[in-house]
């Protein structure tokens, strides 16, 4: 035997009965006692406040009378705010050939303490509904599974798909728009049996008080009472009620991870997927990776000083006497003696007035770009193999990025030209890091000179690696142009970093004091980071003795790449390069990728270069050279290669 349970909870108001919280039940008879307390303690417990009147009425039901219906199937909608919401509504009101959404919209913005509903008819907008204060309610209704209610509390998806799905399945009824009054359920929907029911979230603010529902009727208005009828007397139960919110918002998450799924997915067709390899010992000529010893052809330390004693030793007496962790950032407890004397000597070393260290080359980078034309207009000029944290620092800077063609100076002119700027920045790597090219130093010099530009060049790639003594571009040119003065040869701002030739983590700034004053007061990544580890500045600056003191080392590496040009030379490959590394150019990325996997099997540990980091069909195989690679490995390694190319053949 069942039974209907309706409970009703109000408060005078200034001599008017205020609604507080209403809710009904279909029940069956051994859960009647259960369900009328839990309903009354509902009542009393309601954010709207205390009700001073509260009625229960408990009727028995026809059984037979009682009409079983499927629930709708719910989703949700991707809203964020209410104007997405109303939006949406006309969109979906549009489906179901409602053209005039916007109004219907407007119309359930302004019921605000209706009890009841609104019967819309769609087309003419006339109001069917009886009493227009009132408004149609809809009772008699319920779910299955609220039989054996566990608690008092109000589970609003699960009371609005019932009455959802009772009030669509109504006689002229094509669908229904609903906001809830409840202050905090801020979710509202859109049902009907075309696309069953659709929750949208953030339709209104928190703590809002009103809402309103609109039943959207077409039909003849003959057959209005018909329609009511069912809606306030028809009992209906319904089933297969899916689970509840939580579930659904679940089901965003997984559509969000099903577009990571994809996208991974394309990644691996393109065979742009990336994955890591384990070292399972230091880094040096010779590694070993996944079990097996490799010739090393992809490293960025240089001079191969990782694993150098006096670093070590160096970097060991730094943790010994400063621990392990500078423990602020700069400017507030983590600036050591080591930081000061590691930014000194790299001012030495680079012929500038000051330096500024930053945590890595990356932060650096933008750093530095962001920081530099605050609160001014500027243009930026940027070649266009430009390392990526480069790129990044020009977006973070919000100025205007001007990119050039590849170490074109007539191009860059031309564009100086066009933009002929107040203030601006020539922005160029000293060494393109997958090309291995040098910049045109003399030119951007006397660019940037002749349309008071700033210019600054990354010499991540250049520090110990190109130039006499490894001190980097300007040194590689002075020997080159005889006649130019240095000034004509030295940028605004040197970029470089610890973490290459150098062996350690870091970047830095170098420049004229006014410059690195100015930049440590407003270079963000310097500001609110913490300090290098006292480890990092040692090994750092036990490096650069090093390299002071041992400028065969470079010389060494520098011959290297020549011997290596010249052995692949001899295979019939030909490259060029001026730093230590040279590009061997392949195009396809899979071609690519076969060859550099095939190759790690002969032994030899390089990357083949793919897109994004080079242009989409110009992968390259980078090999990257160090001091300490022999002869005898480099004729190993062109002997490899030259096999590799032969045996994938371009398709
Ligand atoms: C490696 C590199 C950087 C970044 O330096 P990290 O210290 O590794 O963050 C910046 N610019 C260029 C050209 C690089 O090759």
């Amino acid at each position: 035997m069942l039974f209907s349970m309706k409970m009703r909870a109000s408060k005078k108001v200034l001599g008017k009965d205020e609604h507080i919280s209403g809710a009904e039940r279909i029940l069956e008879e051994t859960s009647l006692e259960d369900s009328a307390s839990l309903l009354i303690k509902r009542a009393i417990s309601h954010t709207k406040g205390k009700p001073d009147f509260i009625q229960l009425k408990v009727e028995q039901l026809a059984e037979e009378k009682i009409l079983h219906v499927n629930a709708l199937a719910v989703s949700t909608a991707k809203t964020t705010s209410p104007e997405e919401c109303y939006a949406f509504l006309v969109q979906k009101l549009l489906e179901l050939d409602i053209v005039r959404g916007k109004e219907i919209v407007d119309l359930l913005l302004h019921t605000k303490s209706m009890r009841g509903a609104i019967l819309l008819d769609v087309d003419s907008l006339v109001r069917l509904e009886n009493d227009h204060e009132r408004g149609v309610r809809v009772t008699y209704m319920d779910s299955r599974e609220n039989f054996f209610p566990k608690d008092s509390k109000k589970n609003h998806f699960h009371e609005a798909l019932v009455l959802a799905t009772k009030v669509v399945n109504a006689p002229n009824i094509i669908g229904e728009i609903c906001i809830s009054d409840d202050p905090d359920y801020q979710t509202g929907y859109i049902a009907s049996l075309r696309f069953g029911y659709v929750r949208l979230p953030k339709i209104k603010p928190l703590n809002y008080p009103y809402g309103g529902r609109i039943f959207l009727y077409r039909g003849k208005h003959l057959e209005v009472e018909k329609t009511i009828d069912f809606l306030e007397k028809m009992p209906v139960l319904v089933e297969n009620i899916p689970p509840a919110p939580e579930c659904a918002k679940e089901k965003v998450d997984a559509n969000s991870y099903r577009n990571i799924y994809d996208k991974v997915a394309t990644l691996k067709e393109k065979s742009l997927y990336r994955t890591l390899r384990t070292l399972h010992s230091p880094e040096g000529a010779f590694v070993v990776v996944e079990g097996k010893e490799k010739l090393l052809l992809a490293s960025n330390s240089y001079l191969d000083l990782t694993f150098n004693n006096e670093v070590k030793e160096e970097t060991t007496l730094a943790i010994k006497h400063y621990g392990t962790s500078s423990g602020g950032s700069r400017l507030t407890t983590g600036n050591f003696y080591l930081h000061e004397e590691l930014e000194h000597d790299l001012s030495l070393f680079k012929g500038t007035e000051a330096t500024l260290l930053f945590n890595t080359g990356y932060m650096a980078n933008v750093g530095i770009i962001s920081a530099l034309f605050k609160n001014e207009k500027a243009v930026i000029f940027s070649d266009e193999l430009n390392h990526a944290s480069i790129i990044d620092g020009c977006k973070l800077s919000g100025q205007k990025i001007v990119v050039y063609k590849h170490n074109d100076m007539e191009d860059l002119e031309e564009k100086i030209c066009l933009h002929a700027p107040k203030a601006g920045l020539i922005l160029s790597d000293a060494v393109f890091s997958m090309e291995g090219d040098i910049a045109n130093l003399p030119k951007i010099i006397a660019l940037s000179k002749k349309y008071s530009l700033f210019s600054m060049i990354d010499e991540a790639h250049a520090l110990g690696v190109i130039g006499k003594t490894g001190r980097g571009i300007t040194e590689y040119f002075e020997d080159k142009y005889l006649l130019l003065a240095k000034e004509e040869l030295t940028p605004d701002i040197y970029m470089g970093t610890l973490s290459k030739a150098l062996a350690s983590e870091g970047g830095f700034a170098c420049g004229k004091k006014i410059l690195i004053d100015y930049l440590r007061n407003t270079a963000r990544s310097f500001i609110f980071s913490t300090a290098l580890t006292p480890a990092s500045v040692a090994s750092a600056r036990a490096s650069l003795k090093i390299l002071l003191k041992n400028p065969s080392l470079v010389t060494k590496l520098q011959e290297n790449t020549r011997f290596f040009c010249h052995a692949l030379e001899t295979y019939g490959i030909v490259t060029k390069s001026d730093s230590a590394i040279v590009p061997i150019l392949i195009g396809d990325e899979k071609r690519a990728q076969e060859i550099s996997a095939w190759l790690f099997n002969e032994g030899i540990f390089l990357s083949a270069i793919r897109y994004p980091t080079v242009r989409r069909g110009k992968a390259i195989l980078r090999v990257a050279l160090m001091a300490s690679h022999s002869h005898e490995d480099l004729l190993f390694a062109a002997k490899k290669i030259a096999e590799g190319l032969a045996r994938f053949k371009n398709v």
